[in-house]
């Protein structure tokens, strides 16, 4: 347990401000208990929060760390001028070098940064086409280690052909029977029926959801429409993916508005990836009859979810309908999606403790003015996973950082000599 001192108390969903000890219990279920009977408190670990911020820590709804190792690496062979060239020309030559070391190092790097940012939770999306088997165990593990939370999925694909889209599926398979995890697909334009089929028929059997690009950019929906005569979001409906209430369609840039009744009329739900949409140049996203069930993702880009949550407000309202209170509801909806499809590990005694210093007052009604405007990774002090302290005055208590960087740079450099 961690005994948390006089602190200040921000209910991440009322946005109510108190003053605080607050009691931290560890486990899976741990509840948090304020201003707790002294005798509970005397042989805990104390953590002196005066003049902090005390809240509700957060996750991620759609990231990739098997991207991790790309930073700064050389560049590819031909520039990418489009959409579909950025994935040929970078990350399905990367993703296709990565083998089982390389995927562990990027992982824990990714868990490590989500953790210093104040992220407990991730639900990740991976690809490694040439080193499929064991893959996700090894990613929960890295994630495990550093004690972030995980929601898992395999991208199949029938890109590198059917045998590695049926060793994607095996894996998916396997991992589902042990952990909770999602059905991953890549994407409409690489993935044909009988491999859609199934996926659908796999989460059905799991009692998962799948978890899928959807018209990131113009050219899945016209590959779609070019070869199945239907638009993305209808094809996937019909085929079942929409089913499921653990679904997750990332992106959604390019729906026409049947589309996005369709996805409102689901129980599935969206990921707004605003930077990585700039910076592919796909497109902006807009929350136009979709519905309210939208979170947000870094997808691979970084792992500082508050910054994508500023980006999604920045870009988005000049053009979607989102002002500061849906900005927040987004950037925390994702607690709502993992409590209600029942998953674990993103809990009430998950907690980010803020170093948070303002020339100007805060308090509960001008509270969104200050997350959008104000606050910052770098304010992240202390990090509580499950009741456990991860990490301390902003440093890592979990894993040794540095050695873990100093080994992710040897993978990086072996991963860019792979490839071609
Ligand atoms: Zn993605």
């Amino acid at each position: 347990m961690i005994f948390l001192k006089n602190g200040t108390w921000i209910d991440w969903q009322s946005l109510e401000f108190k003053k605080t000890d607050i009691l931290v219990e560890e486990g899976p279920d741990g509840k948090i208990l304020f201003n707790p009977d002294p005798e509970r408190t005397g042989h805990v670990k104390a953590i002196d929060c005066s003049g902090k911020l005390i809240t509700r820590s957060f996750a991620n709804g759609h990231h990739h760390s098997y991207s991790a190792l790309a930073r700064g690496m050389p560049a590819p062979k031909k520039n990418p001028v489009n959409f579909l060239e950025i994935l040929h020309y970078i990350w399905w030559n990367l993703d296709k070098a990565l083998d089982l070391e390389m995927i562990r190092l990027s992982a824990l790097v990714t868990a490590m940064s989500c953790a210093k940012n104040g992220v407990t939770f991730v639900i990740d999306h991976h690809a490694s086409p040439f080193a499929i088997e064991g893959s996700l165990e090894i990613l929960a593990q890295a994630f495990e280690e550093v004690g972030v939370g995980h929601l898992l999925c395999y991208e199949i694909s029938d890109r590198d052909g059917q045998d590695i889209a049926r060793k994607g599926l095996a894996e998916t398979a396997t991992y589902l029977q042990k952990r909770q995890g999602l059905v991953g697909l890549h994407a409409s334009f690489t993935v044909g029926n009988d491999t859609l089929k199934q996926a659908v028929d796999l989460a059905l059997a799991a009692n998962s959801g799948i978890h899928i690009h959807v018209a990131e950019d113009k050219s899945d929906e016209e590959d779609c429409i070019r070869h199945y005569q239907m638009r993305v979001i209808e094809r996937l409906e019909s085929a079942g993916a929409l089913q499921f209430s653990k679904t997750i369609l990332a992106h959604c840039l390019h729906l026409d508005d049947r589309e996005r009744n369709l996805v409102e009329r689901s129980p599935a739900w969206v990921v707004q990836n605003m930077e990585s949409n700039l910076n592919n140049s796909v497109g902006f996203f807009t929350s136009k009859g979709l519905g309210s069930r939208i979170m947000l993702g870094t997808d691979g880009m970084h792992s500082d979810i508050l910054r994508s949550a500023q980006a999604a407000f920045f870009s988005g309202h000049n053009f979607d309908s989102i002002d500061y209170g849906e900005t927040y509801r987004r950037f925390r909806n994702v607690h709502h999606y993992l409590s209600k499809n029942g998953f674990s590990g993103d809990s009430a005694n998950n907690l980010v403790v803020l170093s948070y210093d303002t020339p100007t007052p805060l308090t509960s009604s001008n509270f969104l003015e200050h997350f959008l405007f104000g606050f910052e990774a770098s304010d992240v002090t202390h990090v509580i996973s499950r009741g456990k302290l991860i990490v301390e005055s902003g440093n890592l208590l979990t894993v040794k950082e540095q050695e873990i960087l100093a080994e992710a740079q040897l993978q990086a450099v072996r991963l860019w000599k792979k490839m071609k």
